[in-house]
């Protein structure tokens, strides 16, 4: 166990990451010579544009009137009186367009390869979210779209595959490997290479090489500023804690960034305990996990001793990958963000009590903080408040559900 003392005032979370992408020790740009051309002037494009008031008016334009930003931060009323404790209150995400936080990055990034004069944009999916996000984004802007998407994934998500190809994108199903995101990422990643003159590469998560983690950290950024001031005209005053579920780490960062610096406010990512944390049962990367190099970046890496990455398991495709976003890796060790992880068992509970007590059904991604901030809640006293980022809708895991509820 890491614990150090966090000091707000030696942290300058706006210094990270340096010119090379580093988050301290993290983070990195770990790329094959042909992509650092790419990557250098995506973040040259990046950087310019983030403070150009037509690009803000434009993504602003689009976030509101496409994703349908700002999302409400909704009172569990009925949730908190079932568990006792400290007041829940939910961000609601999943109320964006397509149904989950990842249209945020989308968006940001589709305007940037307008810019940039793309005219074709590529993604790697794993549950099919970011997918199906890349694809509306690219239908609205006209640019021509491939997704790539493991061949399992393409099995165990044929809706979203589906809702792809109804917006116009082409899905490559990819059989190498365990034929998930792993591989849907290396072979975009290829696609990049070849056609990075026309093409640009929408990262889905907090993740990969520089600029990638900053910028989707960036543009999920307004997920904490919309709570902060929603909590403050709602309650008068900050929350106690905020907690979000973490795949690669955007719903979570992209909440936590505007309070990295108010220390009464404690912030907790939620990871994947699978089945139970043994080798190849879960996706907690905090948990067993290494530091090493994966798909261009250095972080917590769930690999074996020779550095093979390990298999992983969620029940949750969106928490379902072996590496966490550097950022996090570099706030854990500085004692600011707390990890913790939920189990398979204990999210499917969660989803459907929450389902039950408030008529919202949660993403299964979701639903790991969910079971969290139950257990959390019934601990604390009825003055705190804790704030939960409902990152989708679980629309898309209704069917898996029902599966697991009437087979065993
Ligand atoms: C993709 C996804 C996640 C995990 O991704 P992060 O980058 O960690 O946010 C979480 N929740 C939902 C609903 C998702 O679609």
């Amino acid at each position: 166990m890491v614990t150090s003392v966090f000091e707000s005032s030696k942290i300058d979370r706006f210094s990270l990451p340096d010119e090379k992408g580093h988050f301290g020790q993290y983070g990195g740009m770990y790329v094959p010579e042909t992509l650092m051309t790419a990557l250098y002037e995506l973040e040259k494009v990046y950087r310019s544009s983030k403070d150009d008031p037509s690009y803000k008016d434009e993504l602003n334009y689009y976030l509101a009137e496409f994703a349908g930003r700002s999302t409400p931060l909704y009172f569990a009323e009925r949730l908190t009186d079932h568990v006792g404790g400290a007041k829940i209150y939910l961000k609601r995400e999943d109320l964006l367009h397509t149904g989950a936080h990842k249209i945020n990055n989308v968006l940001g990034q589709i305007i940037l390869a307008k810019k940039m004069g793309k005219k074709r944009v590529i993604a790697e999916t794993g549950a099919g979210q970011h997918g199906v996000a890349t694809a509306a984004g690219a239908a609205r802007f006209g640019m021509k779209c491939v997704i790539y998407m493991g061949a399992v994934d393409m099995e165990r998500q044929a809706l979203n595959v589906f809702r792809m190809r109804l917006c116009g994108a082409e899905v490559v199903s990819v059989e190498a490997g365990q034929k998930t995101l792993k591989e849907a990422i290396n072979e975009a990643m290829r696609d990049w290479v070849t056609n990075v003159k026309n093409t640009h590469y929408i990262l889905g998560s907090a993740l990969g090489a520089h600029p990638y983690p900053m910028m989707v950290r960036d543009f999920h950024r307004i997920i904490g500023q919309e709570t902060k001031e929603q909590i403050l005209e709602k309650e008068g005053r900050l929350p106690d804690e905020l907690i979000a579920c973490v795949g690669g780490g955007s719903n979570a960062i992209g909440m936590f960034f505007d309070f990295l610096e108010d220390e009464s406010v404690k912030l907790t990512g939620i990871e994947a305990g699978g089945t139970e944390i043994t080798c190849g049962n879960h996706a907690a990367r905090f948990e067993g996990g290494k530091l090493g190099v994966l798909q261009g970046c250095k972080t917590y890496i769930l690999q074996d001793h020779d550095g093979q990455i390990n298999l992983t398991h969620s029940i949750s495709a969106g928490l379902d990958y072996a590496a966490i976003g550097p950022e996090h890796a570099y706030y854990r060790d500085r004692g600011r963000i707390n990890y913790g992880y939920a189990t398979d068992s204990e999210a499917l509970e969660a989803f459907q009590q929450v389902s039950k007590l408030e008529g919202i059904i949660p993403a299964l991604e979701s639903s790991h903080a969910l079971a969290f901030a139950i257990k959390r809640a019934a601990d604390l006293s009825k003055d705190q408040i804790l704030v939960v980022n409902l990152s989708g809708r679980g629309d898309k895991d209704v069917e898996q559900v029902e599966k697991i509820l009437t087979n065993v």
